[in-house]
């Protein structure tokens, strides 16, 4: 029986999404389980760029399809390139990260191959030789423990990424083997390119995140996170509210719907702590919350928590990031 793992490489063109390393990381674990290796699957327009990048993760292979057809995502190309992979690489499982590609992707190659899928997972463990994943159910009320059946390959997409240790993968870097791509002959819809938004930060890479919630109350107070933010050099991310209401770009949402981080420090500026929100930070290393609620669920998952009312209280947290002295540039501070 075949024990590789497939993982599907997201990137923009240019770089991998930033949950590729922790996605290559959970892969190396379950395949060091199961006594396989891990296969990552790059499928696109693939540039020095990108193919170096790729070279560098801890997989023992990579897949390429590459085709200038490819540049932009569509899944009707997209699928059969990563057919041709899943025919020739025959993978005891395949992986994802939980987004709106492998929402399309990973049910449509699974029912080409007539094979089980759990989609959105919190974990996924290997039980005596059989594959387990937990996920929630009825909005996160609960979480259930589901052992997959049937006959390999399973399909699954994994909305968080824990800090795995990273199992013992090859120290050399990943052989390469490409697959020429051949475009289905009918192709229903085709994307004539996309315009993407000038977002030059990836919060998935951040080391420092400042996130804001709805309790910001107003849009021009969002001046007041952000020069918060930039005292600290940490990067702005949001709740959902925030995305939603188009007051920050979606690429910044944290949560099931958004991008899973793990920075070093979180700080959650008047986020309530709801389930999805968590779901995407809550392996961050040291989490800090500041919400005027007592009994805000954010306190749950953090670290430090600090009651007290955003608007009166960042600005004077700003002011003492300010005068701190800062990593690198003495210790002086000039006396006003
Ligand atoms: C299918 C689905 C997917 C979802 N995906 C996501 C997702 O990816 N990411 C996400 O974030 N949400 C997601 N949500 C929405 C989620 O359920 C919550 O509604 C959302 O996270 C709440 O955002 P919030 O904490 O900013 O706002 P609220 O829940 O309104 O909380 C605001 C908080 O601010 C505090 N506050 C108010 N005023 C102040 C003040 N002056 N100073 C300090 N604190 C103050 C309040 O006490 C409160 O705790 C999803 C929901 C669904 C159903």
């Amino acid at each position: 029986m075949s024990s590789k793992v497939l993982l599907y490489l997201e990137h923009d063109g240019r770089k991998l999404q930033g949950e590729m390393t922790r996605l290559v990381s959970k892969g190396n674990e379950v395949a060091e389980a199961l006594g396989g290796f891990t296969i990552g699957a790059l499928v696109g327009d693939i540039g020095e760029e990108l193919l170096a990048e790729a070279r560098r993760l801890k997989c023992k292979e990579i897949a390429i399809v590459s085709d200038p057809s490819l540049r932009e995502y569509q899944p009707e190309l997209f699928r059969p390139a990563l057919e041709s992979i899943l025919d020739e690489a025959s993978p005891h499982l395949v992986l994802f990260r939980h987004s709106y590609v492998s929402a399309e992707l990973a049910p449509a190659l699974a029912y080409r191959c007539k094979a089980p899928i759990v989609s959105n997972c919190l974990e996924v463990e290997v039980k005596d030789s059989r594959i387990e994943v937990i996920r929630p159910y009825l909005r996160e009320l609960c979480w259930g423990r589901v052992s997959l059946q049937g006959e390999p390959p399973y399909f699954i997409t994994l909305q968080r990424f824990a800090a795995h240790k990273d199992a013992a993968a090859n120290d050399e870097p990943p052989r390469v083997k490409e697959f020429r791509f051949r475009p289905p002959s009918k192709v229903r819809i085709r994307s004539e390119g996309i315009t993407r938004r000038a977002e030059s930060e990836d919060i998935s890479k951040a080391e420092k995140i400042v996130a804001v919630g709805r309790g910001i109350g107003e849009r021009t107070n969002l001046k007041i996170v952000e020069e918060f933010a930039e005292a600290l050099g940490a990067t702005v991310a949001c709740s959902r509210p925030i995305a939603d209401l188009g007051w920050l770009p979606v690429e910044r949402q944290v949560g099931i719907s958004g991008k899973t981080v793990c920075p070093k420090v979180y700080i959650a500026c008047g986020i309530s702590g709801e389930s999805q929100h968590v779901a995407g930070m809550k392996d961050s290393s040291l989490i800090i919350a500041i919400n005027s609620d007592p009994r805000a669920r954010i306190f749950r998952v953090a670290h430090y928590g600090v009651v007290a009312d955003l608007v009166s209280f960042l600005p004077v947290l700003t002011a003492a990031a300010r005068r701190a002295p800062q990593p690198g540039k003495g210790t002086e501070s000039k006396k006003g």
